[in-house]
This record gives structure tokens, C-alpha cells and sequence, in this order.
């Protein structure tokens, strides 16, 4: 506390306690304990707050960005440092802009730091906290109208990569050429500190590029990249037939996948000591790609392999990605979709649950044109529902755009007779879970799950925030 009772210092600490204090007036009047209300005040404050309160963490931060499955890979390295014993600051999911950050760090007290911080916000965040390491997953186009942001994104994280390149450690997806390509200087060298991780198991590969595959563009020539094969979207092996940029050979590879629909998947995976087993509880290839990220943050933050794989073996869904409620007497099991790669993995992870000529699986597919979810819902066209026509028993669409949903499944060659329409969410899940035989499975988009989350919990079936 000394180091706030003198001036300047004295001032900034009084910010602090304001801005606690306004948090926890703002919980007492029932808010929930949700907020980033503090960070907010603070950052109007004072602007370089985050500097400040990041540069008291000793042993350094690290921060994780991606399309897909930030939220998952952070969870995951919060799960391995608990294992080593460590508490990291760490914001709540979803709380990944610099108020969110600056809330964690306001209201936790901790020796490091973990944040999830959204794309566009990663260079400030970056520059303010210093990371010691940042984890790049994937950059995945989200929306049809966000088209051009993604390569817009790449371009600032390459300034920020190359800015802080030898102060920070970098741990990146090789098998993501747009993110691949940040690990290397200007003469296509391997930047110092930098730590790949990637799928080497060729049994995952796409029979064929997807729909959601959108073709990517050599970041040194501008020559379209050439896939040996592609195991999520456009995450593959790729080469660029005009200069010759390769993908690098990763530190951290999985080596052999099994996946086990919704129980989970085994992995072995490569690491530079040698080689560990890694059982989990998520499913999908797309939850092998952040256990990747994770194994290989875990490793230079120095945590021992063994515990790395124990920790990983014990988490659960929960972060809101995964997760079954009962409802009705039926198991649903809700899965978050929001671009048509994400969809993809969930439909690839649905296929291994239905089988051919046993009844087909049940559906509620909730899609929202809000402007959380990107108004334009084109890209549903780019998924491929495809993939489980003759696999399900039943659909029920819901959603300010049901009837779209509707004929998007029409097209992918579900039949009409197993298609219904019920736009209004409680309405709808009523419809499927009373139609379900069985096991329901919903996907709803992003706000199409908060309005789930609050009709559950208006139920009393579950609580309304999840971590
Ligand atoms: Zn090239």
C-alpha cells in the first residue's frame, strides 16, 4: 500500500478505491457480481490504468487471443496453473475488452496474469500489459460482414508481434498460416521465442476443403496457399507454391486423435521432451486445437507435462460452450455456434453421434440476427448442415430468423416433414424437448443462448452467468 500513500501515487490509489467501491455498490444493488462496471470507471480515469496494475504482477502475464475458442484455451491454462498451484488474475469469460481486463485486475489479487482478450483489442492490451507470453489460436472469418477485418487483424498483430518480438514469448498455431506467419521476421527467419503447436495426425484430415473454407492468401507474396490437407476450416498443412513459406514444424503436435463424439477425444501429443497422453473432456478437433494451445503455453510457463495432462483430464464444460441441462425430463445438450467454421466442428461432432438407420438425432437450432451475432446471418449458408442430412429425427428452428434456418436446411437435404418453425425461443424449446426421443441438442447463436441461459434460469434450471 505504500506505494499508493505518496503523490502521484496517492492519486492513483484513490481512483482504485473509487472504483472498488463503485463495483461493490453496483453488486449490492443486485447487479451481479458480472459487472465490469469498475474496470470502466477506472479506465475513464485513468486511461493507463492497465499499465500500472499489470506492471505489479511479478511473474509476468500472459494473454490469449482467437476467433475460436479463446474463452476454452484460457480456461484451460487457468486449469494448469491451478494444478502447479497458482492463482492467476484471470477475467471472466466474455469480460475481454480493456474494461474487463481492468476489472480482474482491480478487484484480484495474484503473482501473474491471464487474460482473454478480444482480437481487435489485443495490440492495446498488449502494449499496456507487456506480456510476457501470448497465445494466437486461430483467425477465423466470423461474419460475412465483417469480411476484410480478418485480414485487417493480421496486420495489427503483426505489428504488435513484431514490436514486442525477444521481450515476449509467442506460442502460435502453425497450422493457422495467417497466425504462422507472425512467428517469422521479415527474411522468413523463426522469430526468438517463439513455440508452435499443430495436428500431425493425417486420419483428421477434411475429405475435401469446406464450405467455411475461405482461401488464404500468402502473407509474404500474396499467392494463394497450397493444402496438403485441412483438419478445422483452413487450419491444415499448407504450402506457398510461388515462395515456398511453409508451414512451420511444430514443438507441440498432436500425433494421434481419437475422437469420442460428445465424450471427449484421446490424444498423444509430441513435445519437445518427449511425448504425453492428453484425455479430454471436450469434444471436437476444434477442443484438441486449444488443448494444443494450452499444452504448449503450460510448457512455457513452466509447468511440469505430466501435471499439464492431469489438469486437462479433469476439466469440465464450463464455460458455457458445452454444457447438458435437463429439461423436461430430457438431456439437452447446448452447443454455441456463431460462423460457419465453429459450426462445422459442432456438426462433424454431431455426425459422431448420430448413426445411419437408427432414428436420427433431435435438433433446435436458434438463430438470432442481432447485432451481437452480426446481422447478417448469410453464413449459415457456408455451414455445412449438409453433413447430418439423413441424421436427424427432428429439427425445430427457432430465432428471429427461424424460417431462414429453415430453408437452409431444406437445402442441405433435410426433409421438410422433420422441419418445424417456432420462432419464439421458450415456445420452441418446448416443441423440441417435448418431440425429443431422447437426447436434445441445441444450437443457438450467441444471443440466441444468452435468451436460452435466462429462460432456463427463469426456470430455475440453471444460473443465468456462467463463468
Ligand atoms: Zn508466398
Amino acid at each position: 500500500m505504500s506505494a499508493e500513500s505518496d503523490s502521484p501515487g496517492a492519486l492513483f490509489g484513490a481512483k482504485l478505491a473509487l472504483s472498488r467501491a463503485i463495483g461493490a455498490a453496483s453488486r449490492r444493488s443486485g447487479r451481479g457480481g458480472g459487472t465490469t462496471l469498475p474496470g470502466r470507471v477506472l479506465l475513464r480515469m485513468e486511461p493507463e490504468a492497465i499499465a500500472a496494475l499489470g506492471s505489479r504482477l511479478e511473474r509476468g502475464t500472459t494473454i490469449v487471443s482467437a476467433t475460436n475458442g479463446k474463452t476454452t484455451t484460457t480456461g484451460m491454462i487457468a486449469a494448469i496453473l491451478a494444478a502447479d498451484g497458482r492463482r492467476p488474475v484471470h477475467n471472466r469469460a466474455g469480460s475481454n475488452m480493456t474494461w474487463g481486463v481492468a476489472t480482474a485486475l482491480l478487484e484480484q489479487d495474484g503473482e501473474e496474469g491471464l487474460f482473454e482478450v478480444d482480437e481487435a483489442w489485443l495490440p492495446r492490451v498488449a502494449e499496456q500489459l507487456q506480456p510476457a507470453t501470448i497465445v494466437l489460436g486461430n483467425l477465423f472469418r466470423d461474419q460475412l460482414d465483417r469480411y476484410g477485418e480478418m485480414e485487417a487483424l493480421a496486420d495489427d498483430w503483426a505489428r504488435t508481434v513484431a514490436a514486442r518480438a525477444g521481450r515476449t514469448g509467442f506460442v502460435l498455431n502453425a497450422d493457422d498460416p495467417l497466425i504462422a506467419d507472425l512467428g517469422r521476421d521479415p527474411e522468413g527467419e523463426r522469430r526468438e521465442g517463439v513455440f508452435y503447436f499443430g495436428i500431425e495426425d493425417d486420419s483428421q484430415a477434411l475429405p475435401e476443403l469446406q464450405h467455411a473454407f475461405d482461401a488464404k492468401h500468402c502473407r509474404r507474396c500474396g499467392h494463394p496457399y497450397a493444402y496438403r490437407r485441412a483438419f478445422v476450416g483452413h487450419l491444415g498443412h499448407y504450402s506457398c507454391p510461388n515462395c515456398g513459406a511453409e508451414r512451420p514444424r511444430p514443438e507441440v503436435a498432436a500425433t494421434a486423435i481419437e475422437l469420442r463424439g460428445m465424450d471427449g477425444s484421446r490424444t498423444r501429443v509430441r513435445i519437445p521432451s518427449g511425448e504425453i497422453e492428453l484425455e479430454l473432456p471436450l469434444p471436437g478437433l476444434y477442443n484438441v486445437y486449444n488443448a494444443l494451445a494450452a499444452v504448449a503455453a503450460g510448457l512455457r510457463l513452466g509447468v511440469a507435462p505430466e501435471r499439464i495432462a492431469a489438469a486437462l483430464g479433469e476439466m469440465r464444460a464450463a464455460f458455457g460452450r458445452v454444457e447438458t441441462i435437463e429439461v423436461g425430463g430430457v438431456p439437452v445438450s447446448i452447443l454455441l455456434i456463431k460462423n460457419p467454421a465453429g459450426a462445422n466442428e459442432v456438426l462433424r461432432t454431431l455426425l459422431l453421434e448420430s448413426r445411419e438407420g437408427e432414428g436420427g438425432i433431435d435438433l433446435w437450432i436458434a438463430l438470432n440476427d442481432r447485432i451481437a451475432d452480426g446481422r447478417d446471418v448469410s453464413w449459415v449458408w457456408d455451414a455445412d448442415f449438409e453433413l447430418l442430412a439423413g441424421r436427424v429425427r427432428r429439427v425445430v428452428c427457432a430465432g428471429t430468423r427461424a424460417p431462414e434456418m429453415a430453408l437452409r436446411l431444406k437445402y442441405a437435404g433435410w426433409p421438410e416433414e422433420e422441419i418445424e418453425v417456432v420462432a419464439e425461443i421458450g415456445g420452441s424449446l418446448d416443441a423440441a424437448v417435448s418431440a425429443a426421443d431422447g437426447r436434445l441438442f441445441a444450437l443457438p447463436t450467441y444471443t440466441a443462448l444468452l435468451e436460452l441461459r435466462k429462460l432456463l434460469a427463469d426456470r430455475g434450471l440453471a444460473e443465468e452467468f456462467w463463468r
